[in-house]
């Protein structure tokens, strides 16, 4: 029987340590505060902004959502950009993407300021993940993923990871991070050859494919660790979610694995609010 890695109580371990960092900042009369960009009024948008700002609240940390119609024109999201940007009470801003698609996203993120950009979206914070200087910010799930396994004790550093999934909000900047943990990463892609039996060979595999039940048994070995950054509509079950690993299929045949849900996309927005946190402790350094 293998352990499940759930997330819950790796939320909880970086919620208490953010709320204790608000507290030292609210003493110095910095008080953390996230914007939240939202165009149009897609529901999943709507329920994690939801999900956010309650969470921020319960940590003592102030919040701003704005929101956008899903017609809005390029020069209104970049207007509201700068403005977010040179606003000196706001230290995060979350920009929700995909953005409608008569918007130009590079040319927008500009308009990010990257030492707010909480979700590591900007070329300057892209910099920052590839120089490995934790200056920057990660995008939230491959963070998320990395403050998984330090919370359960598995060390990356001279293990073969496979990632599997080389997107530039999840796979590419995941392998960098492990990368900077002393792993020995291997990228797989679409074109991967033999991808089930190069997954066999690593120690850690973390799937970030976007194809529900995509690692199946074939692909694992025992005493591998298995982690699921997918979340994808279930397709035997209405109105559920899945992840990228056929977790009936392989939860037994390796050593750890992450559930979905109740894996890694529950760690992801204490994530945001930590690079809040984080944030607003580095702008006061600056001031100081
Ligand atoms: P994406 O942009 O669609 O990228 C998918 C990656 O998987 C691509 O690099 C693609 O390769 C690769 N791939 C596709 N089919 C493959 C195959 N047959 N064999 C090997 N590789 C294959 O997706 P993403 O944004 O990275 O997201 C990945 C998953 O993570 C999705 O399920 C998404 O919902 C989930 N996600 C979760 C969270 C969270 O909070 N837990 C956050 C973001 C995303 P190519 O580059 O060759 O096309």
């Amino acid at each position: 029987m293998s352990t499940v890695l759930t997330g819950k109580e790796v939320a909880q371990a970086i919620k208490e340590d953010c709320r204790l960092r608000v507290e030292l900042l609210q003493k110095d009369h910095i008080y953390p505060k996230l914007a939240v960009l939202r165009l149009g009024q897609r529901a999943d948008d709507i329920n994690y902004e939801n999900s956010i700002l309650k969470n921020a609240q319960n940590l003592g940390i102030a919040s701003q959502s704005v929101t956008l119609p899903e017609s809005c024109l390029q020069q209104e999201l970049e207007d509201v950009l700068d403005r977010l940007s040179a606003d000196p009470h706001i230290h995060g801003i979350l920009l929700f993407c995909p953005l409608p698609k008569q918007i130009d996203t590079k040319a927008a993120l500009q308009h990010l300021n990257p030492a707010k950009d909480i979700d590591g979206l900007t070329y300057g914070n892209y910099a920052h993940i590839y120089a490995g200087d934790r200056e920057g910010f990660a995008p939230c799930t491959p963070s998320a993923v990395m403050a998984l396994l330090d919370f359960y004790h598995i060390a990356v550093a001279g293990k073969n990871v496979l990632v599997i999934g080389r997107s530039l909000v999840v796979g590419k900047p995941l392998a960098m991070l492990l990368l900077g943990q002393n792993a020995t990463v291997t990228v797989a892609h679409s074109k991967t050859e033999q991808l089930p039996a190069l997954c066999q060979k690593a120690d850690i595999v973390c799937a970030a494919v976007g194809r529900a039940n995509f690692v199946d048994d074939t692909f694992v070995s025992e005493n591998q660790i298995v982690i699921d950054v997918g979340v994808n509509a279930d397709p035997k079950r209405e109105n559920a979610v899945c992840g990228d690993v056929d977790f009936a299929k392989v939860q037994d045949k390796v050593a750890a694995i992450t559930p979905v849900p109740r894996g890694v996309g529950s760690v992801t927005t204490a994530i945001l609010l930590r690079n809040t946190v984080i944030a607003a402790e580095r702008m006061a350094n600056r001031e100081g």
